[in-house]
């Protein structure tokens, strides 16, 4: 039996649900293949990434994230200890997530919530749409690509039964070692071992109460060798995960060396159920290509990187979300030949930003092993204390660069893609902290509130907007693009603010939110525009010819 779909997604991690439903929200027939059961055994990501959440209030599924079982009031601390009833050398302190404030550049906040909690939202949320098929326990097992299409053989991992669907367009979605990136024969450059980790699951409900520390979400752990050992709170409740963070050195940890390391941490013995024990590889890799001409990846499979900074889903839900439009866009038919091509362009260089920002900030945690902690650090008494202080605030300071990075997370931009109109002024500067945002084509359209309560970010999503900020014609604009078929909604807004922030009377935002092109009145080529922005190339020749649109 042969089944058809515009859009086959193969693997159902975040990455993937995410694609499917941002596909189904806009509308497009897709179909998701995903080997197991969906079952997680042991949950990696757990932060959701402001701009991630910024994508759940478009698809208006905040109220399933602010829901979910992860306790609001469980406090985000990071603490830095020689262990849990040793000596506590710094802290950062966060409130629970249900306290922490949205910071001025958004309308939403970073969230808590481990994979076991967000793939079913994400799940519930693809599910919604009658567009969506989610077929579980079906495994790829191959495909062709041809000009027209997309043929893959499929397995059902419970009988064993194989068919095939022919889809538009086949997306991998399928983790790290990917099927579909090594079918189509690309490599992943950089480096393939930082570390050889072990993570052990493990369930204590009352870890708390067995040590003076209080209740936090990440523990980092760091003895005479610098930082060894990190224990997160998975739930905020009964499970943590602890992590031997390891070396560059293959090693195999034993059941007794995660009992030892437990106790080490604990500082005395103490009840643990362990539940599962992941031996992993932390990686800093991205993919040569992210795809052919029919076939594309995105996540895990086109990047892979330290979580330390929790960027790795959140990178791979700016890939679908990149992604997603301009599907929509060639499966309606507005999409112009060269656009599927720009996904490489605008998500391998942020995957490349991404994982070295990952990698840098785990030299951070690892800044312990180069300036080790001096014997003193160690040893009891209030004589100590000063040392303990100095060396606790000069690692939290090197640490800060991690929890404060809404620069990686909202502060990508598309600078050089070819579907972006420059319009001449400097790039600002690319840092993690602090955030800046700028209405600068290729950048993240700001999020301003607007005197009716929403939020500049509500504006966007399906279509293009055109924000019409003053009193501007904007007929020519208009025309092009329903000649184009280009979905074009034109807002304007008397409000200063946003005027401020986007400083131009026209800003022209895609459907992800990303600015194509700016100006303070209409071009002179609004065709030429419009095709740059559905991905017809025009601007690059226009660039050429030395001329604006
Ligand atoms: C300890 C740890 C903590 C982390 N914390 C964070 C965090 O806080 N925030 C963050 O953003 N990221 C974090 N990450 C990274 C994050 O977990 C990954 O980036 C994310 O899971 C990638 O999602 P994905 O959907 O691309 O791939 P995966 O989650 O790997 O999903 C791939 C799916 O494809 C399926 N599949 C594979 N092959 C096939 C096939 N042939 N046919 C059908 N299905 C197939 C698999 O079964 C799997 O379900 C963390 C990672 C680790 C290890």
């Amino acid at each position: 039996m042969t089944v058809r779909t515009p859009v086959l997604i193969v693997g159902g991690g975040p990455v993937g649900l995410a694609l499917a439903g941002d596909l189904g929200w806009r509308g497009v027939p897709c179909t998701l293949i995903e080997k197991t059961d969906g079952a997680i055994e042991q949950p990696k990501m757990d932060l959701v990434g402001i701009r991630t959440m910024e994508f759940c209030r478009r698809w208006g599924i905040l109220d399933w994230v602010r829901d979910a079982p992860y306790p609001l009031d469980y406090p985000q601390d990071y603490v830095y200890v020689t262990n849990l009833n040793g000596y506590e050398l710094a802290r950062e302190p966060f409130p629970g997530r249900g306290f922490e404030p949205c910071p001025p550049e958004s309308p939403q906040k970073r969230e808590r919530v481990p994979q076991d909690m967000f793939d079913p939202i994400l799940r519930g949320f693809a599910e919604r749409s009658p567009q969506v098929a989610l077929l579980y326990n079906c495994e790829l097992i191959g495909f062709t690509e041809t000009s027209d299409g997309v043929q893959a053989r499929v397995r059902d991992t419970t009988t064993g039964a194989e068919e095939t669907i022919d889809a538009d367009y086949l997306i991998g979605t399928d983790g790290g070692a990917s099927t579909v990136r090594e079918a189509l024969g690309i490599g992943m450059s950089g480096n393939p071992a930082l570390t050889y980790t072990t993570n052990v699951l493990f369930r204590c409900p009352n870890f708390s109460k067995l040590h003076n520390k209080g209740e936090a979400y990440r523990f980092i752990f760091i003895g005479p060798e610098g930082t060894w050992l990190t224990i997160v709170a998975v739930n905020g409740r009964d499970r943590f995960r602890m992590s031997i963070v390891g070396s560059p050195e293959k090693i195999n940890h034993s059941e007794d060396d995660i009992r030892a390391a437990l106790l080490r941490a604990m500082g005395k013995p103490f009840d643990y159920e362990i539940l599962s024990v992941m031996r992993w590889v932390r990686r800093e890799l991205v993919a040569d290509r992210y795809g052919t001409t029919r076939v594309f990846i995105a996540g895990d499979a086109a990047h892979l990187m330290s979580p330390t900074g929790a960027f790795g889903m959140n990178t791979g839900i700016g890939d679908a979300v990149d992604l997603s439009w301009k599907l929509e866009a060639v499966h309606k038919g507005w999409g112009g030949a060269d656009l599927l091509a720009t996904y490489d362009a605008e998500r391998r260089p942020i995957g490349l930003r991404n994982v070295a920002e990952a990698s840098r900030n785990l030299r951070r945690m690892l800044a312990t092993r180069e300036r080790l902690p001096g014997p003193e650090i160690f040893e009891p008494g209030a004589t100590y204390d000063l040392a303990r202080k100095e060396y606790g605030e000069w690692f939290a300071a090197i640490m800060r660069h991690e929890w404060f990075a809404n620069g990686i997370m909202m502060g990508y931009r598309y600078d050089d893609s070819p579907i972006v109109w420059p319009d001449g002024t400097p790039a600002p500067p690319d840092v993690s902290h602090p955030y800046t945002p700028t209405a600068r084509p290729g950048a993240r359209a700001p999020h301003v509130w607007l005197k009716d309560g929403r939020s500049t970010l509500d504006l966007f999503g399906r279509g293009f907007t055109l924000l019409r900020l003053s009193d501007t014609a904007t007929s020519n604009i208009e025309q092009a693009a329903a000649e184009r078929g280009v979905p074009l909604t034109v807002v304007s807004l008397d409000e200063p603010g946003v005027l401020t922030a986007y400083q131009r009377n026209l800003v022209l935002v895609r459907p992800d939110g990303h600015v194509a092109w700016r100006a303070d009145g209409e071009p002179s080529d609004a065709h030429a525009l419009i095709d740059t922005a559905r991905g017809q190339s025009v601007q690059l020749r226009q660039q050429q010819a030395g001329r604006s649109p």
